[in-house]
């Protein structure tokens, strides 16, 4: 079957798309687009799925995507955000806002050859990257396929790895810390914890306290099941990496200790 003989998915609300707009206005500084022809050709991935968003949004700062998260929550507009656009399940379309950060945020922002880290952007390339990083002898490891269109910030929300993943890893074996903007627009930093970090943390009672308490409480409730039934394989990216968290979370460097 071709893709246009595919259904094609609309939203299934009427989101305030004129308040959403309003909003915009004032607070975003990047590119938005609501025209027939930006809505459809965001509407696929490398997936089989077709869904037509409303619109999309590309972020040239980190206020852009701050502004772009809060105008969404506040006129209830689902967001996805975008890098590539080359994941095989749909995970980078939706109904709502599209959110791509290839276009602007795609920089490497710092190398540090001597400690062997670097600072990107969600937007950025991985060959884009590596290429960087060769006059230095170093690389991001993960040979993904799509190595010339995928970011970044796709890799880590897909925990992508790659043909050589048993030696090297997934992506999540390589992040030192993420800065995340949560869905209130808070912009938070994230990274392996101490134990009592990691308690100092889920006793805060704003969105990102609530989020780690929501984890801790999880992973304490339902650790016998979580380590009965997660799979044990190296390649996995459902289920919110739960047993990173549990009593005997050895396997993961992320998980509180
Ligand atoms: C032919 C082919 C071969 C492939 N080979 C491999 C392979 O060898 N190994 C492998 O692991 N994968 C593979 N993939 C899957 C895919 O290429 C990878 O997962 C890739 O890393 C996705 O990157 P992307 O930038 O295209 O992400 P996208 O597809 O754009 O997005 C992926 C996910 O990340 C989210 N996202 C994107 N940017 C952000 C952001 N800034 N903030 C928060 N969330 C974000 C999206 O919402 C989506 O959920 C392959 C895909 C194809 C089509």
């Amino acid at each position: 079957m071709s893709r246009a003989e595919l259904p094609v998915v609309a939203a299934t609300t009427s989101p305030d798309l004129v308040g959403l707009q309003a909003t915009l206005h004032e607070s975003f500084g990047g590119e938005a687009r609501f025209d027939r022809l930006s809505r459809a050709l965001y509407s696929t991935d490398a997936s089989v799925f077709q869904i037509v968003p409303v619109g999309v949004l590309l972020p040239k700062s980190e206020a852009d995507v701050v502004a772009v998260v809060k105008a969404c929550a506040k006129h209830r507009v689902p967001l996805t955000a975008r890098g590539g656009g080359t994941s095989q399940a749909g995970q980078c379309i939706g109904a709502g806002v599209v959110l791509d950060c290839s276009k602007y945020l795609n920089r490497v922002l710092e190398i540090n050859a001597t400690e062997r880290w670097v600072r990107v952007e969600p937007g950025c390339v991985l060959d884009e990257l590596n290429a960087e990083l060769k006059p230095f002898g170093l690389q991001f490891p993960l040979d993904i396929s799509t190595s010339n269109r995928a970011t970044i910030g796709g890799m880590v929300a897909n925990n992508s790895s790659g043909t050589r993943s048993v030696v090297y890893g997934k992506t999540i074996d390589h992040v030192l810390e993420l800065t995340v903007v949560l869905s209130d627009g808070s912009v938070v930093q994230v990274g392996p914890l101490s134990e009592s970090e990691w308690r100092e943390r889920c006793g805060r009672r704003d969105l990102e306290g609530r989020s780690y308490g929501v984890v801790d409480r999880l992973a304490r409730q339902y650790g016998d099941e979580i380590e009965r039934r997660f799979p044990k394989i190296l390649r996995r990216v459902g289920g919110y990496n739960l047993d990173c968290f549990t009593d005997r979370r050895a396997r993961c460097r992320w998980g509180p200790g």
